[in-house]
C-alpha cells in the first residue's frame, strides 16, 4: 500500500513548535555537514549534541597528544573548494586542537550554529507508523517531532571502563581519553598510571611522561606502532599543492581507504621480492613515508599471514633496536598479524621506554584486580598513583546508536534486533526502522578510510535520498529484509578473505565482553561508492519507499 505524503501539511508540521523535517544525533563531522546539507535542499533540521561544544570526537579526545593519523590536508571537507583553498593547516597531521579549531571555523562560516542544540543527549526515539514520523526525545524530557532522523553518532563516540571493580574509590584524578575533561589533567610531578596501549595510550604516553615524576604503563596486549613522520608544513608547499587540491581529491577516491594517493600501495607481493628489497621497502615506509601507508609496502599484508609476518618483524626489529632494556623491549613485542588491530602512529612511543622515569607493567597474566583510594592492585602489588588514564577504547560503531532507546515499527527495539549483531543496509538503515540513516554506520566503510570523505560522501548520498522521496512525494524509506541479509553477508564475505578476523579487535566488537563478534566496517570505498550510485539510480533498490 502507498500512501503519497502531502507536502504542504509537512511543510506545515516542520513549522510547529517541536517539530521538524530532520532531527540529526550529533555535532561532529557527519552532523555538521549533514545540517549545510538538509539546509541547502529546504529542510528544516536540527543537531541535538551531548557536548556542550561541536566537534564529536574531536571535542570529546583532547588528551595530551591526541591528532589524527591522516593527512590534515587529507582529513578535511572537500565540498567547499573556497573553504579548501581558505584554511591552512599547520602540520602534516593535524592535532586534535586545531581539528577542533577548523569545525568551528566550518560552524561558522556556515551558519551552522543557530540549528545546534547543545548540552542535550536524545536518549529515545520512537517511530510512529501512521504518520511515518520519529518522536524523538532527549534526556532533559523535551519531545520533537521529525520526519527523518539522522544519527550522526560517531564510529568511536561510546567510552569503554573496563569492569574492574572499586574505579569511583580512586581519591586521585582519572580521566578517560575519549572523554577528556576540558580543565584537564596536571600531570607535572605526579606518579601517573596509564592503563591502555592501542592508539590513544600510544599518543599520550610520550607526552605525559615528559610531565610526571613518574609514568608507569599497564599494558595488555601490545601494539604495532610506526612513527607517523610529522612535521610543519612549509607554507610555500601549501600554497603550491592547493593549485591542484581536486586533483588529490579525485586520486584518493580510486584508493581503497580514501587517502594516500601520494603514495599508493605497492602492487607487488611481499614474498616475490628479495629480503634485501622488501627491508629497503619498509625501511623507506618507516622512514620517509611514515604513518599508516607503511601497510600499503605490498598488496598481500593484509591477505596472507606469510607476507603480514614480514612486516610485523621488521616492527619488532624496530621496537628491539630502539628500546634499550631488551627485557623491556621483549614485553613491548605485537604477536599478532600486523593492521588486523587499526595500526598506531606515533610520536617517540618507543623512546618513551628508555626513560628512567618510566615503567611497563605487562598484564596479560595478570590482570588488574581492583583501583584503590591510593591507586590499583595487581595480585599482592599495589601501584600507589596520583593520577590514572584510562585509554581503553570504545563499545566502536554500534555504542552510541545502542544507547538509544530506538522503537522502530511494531514497536521493535533496535538494541534487540542488533542483539547478534548490526543488521544493516549499506551501513545506512535497517529493516523495520523507516526513516532513520545511520551516518557511516556499520556496514559504512567508515574507520577503515579517510572519515572526513567517506563521511562527505555519505551525508551527500542521504541528501540525495531525501531530495528524491520529497520530489516523489514519498513519505517513507525503509530497507527491506533481504536487501539486509545480502549486504551483512557481503560484508562479511570481503572480511573473511583478509587476515581482519584473526585478532581480538573493536573491528569486531571484540573489545567488548558479550558483544557478538561481528565485522563491522565494510572493506573498499571504490566498490562500496559505486554500490550507492548504483542503488540510488534504481530508484533505491533493496529500499521500500511508501
Ligand atoms: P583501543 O585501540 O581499543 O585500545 C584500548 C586499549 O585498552 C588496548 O590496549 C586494550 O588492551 C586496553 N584495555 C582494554 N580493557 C582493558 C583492561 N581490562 N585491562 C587492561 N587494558 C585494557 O582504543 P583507543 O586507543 O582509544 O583507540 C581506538 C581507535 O580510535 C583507534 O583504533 C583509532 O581508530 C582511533 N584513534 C585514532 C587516533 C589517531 O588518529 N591517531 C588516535 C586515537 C584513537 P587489549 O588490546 O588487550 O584489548
Amino acid at each position: 500500500m502507498s500512501t503519497k505524503f502531502d507536502s504542504n501539511s509537512e511543510t506545515a508540521a516542520s513549522n510547529a513548535q517541536g517539530s521538524l523535517d530532520a532531527v540529526i544525533v550529533g555535532a561532529g563531522f557527519s552532523g555538521l555537514f549533514m545540517l549545510h546539507k538538509l539546509r541547502g535542499i529546504g529542510l528544516s533540521a536540527k543537531i541535538y549534541e551531548a557536548g556542550d561544544g561541536i566537534g564529536g570526537t574531536w571535542y570529546w579526545n583532547s588528551y595530551p597528544g591526541a591528532r589524527c593519523d591522516v593527512q590534515s590536508v587529507e582529513y578535511s571537507y572537500q565540498f567547499s573548494e573556497d573553504l579548501q583553498q581558505d584554511w591552512n593547516w599547520s602540520e602534516r597531521y593535524a592535532s586534535q586542537p586545531e581539528i577542533l579549531s577548523y569545525l568551528e571555523h566550518v560552524t561558522d562560516r556556515f551558519d551552522l550554529r543557530r540549528d545546534v542544540v547543545l548540552k542535550t543527549r536524545v536518549s529515545g526515539a520512537e517511530f510512529d507508523e501512521k504518520s511515518n514520523r520519529w518522536k524523538v526525545t532527549s534526556d532533559d524530557g523535551r519531545v520533537v517531532d521529525a520526519q527523518f532522523l539522522i544519527m550522526a553518532t560517531g564510529a568511536l563516540s561510546t567510552i569503554f571502563y573496563p569492569d574492574i571493580p572499586g574505579r569511583e574509590a580512586f581519591k586521585g584524578q582519572s580521566a578517560h581519553t575519549g572523554a577528556w575533561p576540558l580543565e584537564g589533567l596536571d600531570f607535572q610531578d605526579k606518579r601517573v598510571g596509564v592503563i591502555g596501549t592501542g592508539s590513544s595510550g600510544i599518543q599520550c604516553i610520550p607526552i605525559i611522561a615528559e610531565q610526571a615524576e613518574h609514568l608507569t604503563v599497564f599494558q595488555r596486549t601490545p601494539a604495532y606502532s610506526v612513527p607517523a613522520g610529522n612535521y610543519d608544513l612549509d607554507p610555500g608547499w601549501l600554497t603550491e599543492f592547493k593549485n591542484d587540491y581536486s586533483g588529490l581529491r579525485e586520486r584518493n577516491e580510486a584508493t581503497m581507504g580514501g587517502f594516500g594517493s601520494d603514495h599508493p600501495v605497492n602492487t607487488e607481493l611481499a614474498l616475490q621480492v628479495s629480503e634485501k628489497e622488501r627491508e629497503d621497502q619498509y625501511q623507506h615506509r618507516w622512514q620517509n613515508v611514515g604513518g599508516l601507508l607503511f601497510l600499503g609496502a605490498y598488496a598481500d599484508l593484509l591477505t596472507d599471514p606469510a607476507a603480514n609476518q614480514t612486516a610485523a618483524e621488521f616492527v619488532r626489529q624496530k621496537i628491539r633496536a630502539t628500546v634499550i632494556d631488551p627485557e623491556v623491549a621483549e614485553r613491548l613485542m605485537p604477536t599478532t598479524m600486523i593492521g588486523c588491530k587499526r595500526l598506531c602512529t606515533d610520536t617517540n612511543y618507543y623512546e618513551t621506554y628508555n626513560r628512567a622515569n618510566v615503567s611497563l607493567v605487562d598484564i596479560k597474566d595478570s590482570p588488574i584486580e581492583e583501583i584503590t583510594e591510593t591507586g590499583l592492585r595487581i595480585g599482592e602489588k599495589s601501584y600507589d598513583l596520583d593520577c590514572i588514564v584510562f585509554a581503553t577504547g570504545f563499545d566502536a560503531m554500534t555504542g552510541a546508536i545502542s544507547n538509544i532507546d530506538i522503537r522502530g515499527k511494531g514497536g521493535t527495539r533496535l538494541t534487540d534486533k542488533w542483539a547478534d549483531g548490526p543488521i544493516n543496509y549499506l551501513g545506512v538503515g535497517t529493516a523495520g526502522f523507516p526513516n532513520l540513516f545511520t551516518i557511516v554506520g556499520p556496514g559504512n566503510p567508515s574507520v577503515l578510510t579517510n572519515m572526513v570523505c567517506t563521511i562527505e560522501h555519505h551525508v551527500g548520498w542521504v541528501a540525495e535520498c531525501i531530495e528524491y522521496l520529497r520530489s516523489n512525494s514519498f513519505s517513507a524509506i525503509e530497507v527491506t529484509p533481504a536487501a539486509e541479509l545480502d549486504w551483512v553477508a557481503e560484508v562479511n564475505a570481503i572480511a573473511a578473505s583478509t587476515l581482519f578476523p584473526t585478532c581480538n579487535s573493536w573491528y569486531l566488537g571484540a573489545n567488548i565482553p558479550g558483544k557478538p563478534r561481528v565485522f563491522m566496517p565494510y572493506l573498499g570505498l571504490p566498490p562500496y561508492r559505486e554500490k550507492c550510485a548504483e542503488v540510488a539510480k534504481e530508484g533505491y533498490s533493496g529500499f521500500d519507499l511508501t
